[in-house]
């Protein structure tokens, strides 16, 4: 698999059923109609949503897919309340977000749990997007490229280079997540940098050419297009802006221009 380019929108635990059904027909549409060359966007509505929207996606149209935003470390069994990757897989579920610093903060999750869940999620055949990212005061004391190592190793433990291959990766630093705030450029393109040659150390310089490294952190259509012409970052994870359909299809643009300008150079 060569990287890709990808938009994801994370919806987190927003709208009902009328607003998802009409967030999704929207970006959908503008999607088909207007396709963002090079690139595919990725829609991770709450888990009750995902075969609403799933209905909406055109199968065999690759420029539109489907994720979610969490599963569970087992495929089955006595967890009330909760959701597998194979149920994910089976409703059409390509994606699955892991990972995530409000997981990790809120449902306590660590890079083991985050690590058995992105076994759990290739076992099922879905692409992980597994998140990492350092709070502001990691940041400030300088040591936030030995907290994302440490995230990066400890949540591929045990994958495979061909199980390598198959998972997203997304820099959120947890200072610019629904902040308002984001990373420059430069500080965004650092550390996609560092996550390469980390992943290049643990596997091999291909693979890791190959992976797909998503920014997140309060990406909005004023912003992405600076963010995208970095040579490290291939997308953005988005949350806010993902709500809006035409602010989320703006940032799809953005994208889309920013590959094609690389290719042309
Ligand atoms: C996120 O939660 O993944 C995210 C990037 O949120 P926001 O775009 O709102 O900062």
């Amino acid at each position: 698999m060569s990287r890709k380019y990808l938009v994801a929108g994370n919806w987190k635990m927003n709208n009902n059923l009328a607003e998802a059904q009409k967030l999704a027909s929207e970006v959908i549409h503008m999607v088909y109609q207007n396709p963002c060359e090079h690139v595919e966007v990725m829609l991770a509505p709450p888990f009750l949503f995902t075969r609403t929207v799933a209905a909406m996606i055109e199968p065999k149209n690759e420029s539109v897919s489907l994720g979610a935003q969490n599963c569970h470390t087992e495929q089955s069994g006595a967890f009330t309340g909760e959701i597998s990757a194979e149920m994910l897989k089976s409703v059409g579920c390509k994606y699955v977000i892991l990972g995530h610093s409000e997981r990790r903060e809120y449902f306590e999750e660590s890079n083991q749990t985050v690590n058995e869940k992105v076994k759990a999620a290739l076992n099922a055949g879905l692409l992980p997007i597994l998140c990492i990212g350092e709070s502001l005061t990691e940041r400030e004391s300088g040591i936030f490229k030995d907290v994302i190592g440490k995230q990066i190793k400890e949540g591929l433990d045990g994958i495979s280079s061909s199980e390598m291959s198959k998972i997203v990766l997304a820099y959120e630093p947890i200072w610019a997540i629904g902040t308002g705030k984001t990373a420059s450029p430069e500080q965004a393109q650092e550390v996609h940098h560092f996550i390469r040659e980390s992943i290049a150390s643990l596997y091999d310089s291909a693979l890791a050419n190959n992976t797909s490294i998503l920014y997140g952190g309060s990406c909005k259509p004023d912003n992405a297009s600076e963010i995208f012409a970095k040579a490290d970052v291939d997308g953005g994870l988005i949350g806010g802006a993902a709500l809006k359909s035409k602010d989320f299809v703006t940032i799809a643009k953005a994208l889309s221009n920013a590959v094609k300008s690389t290719q042309n150079a």
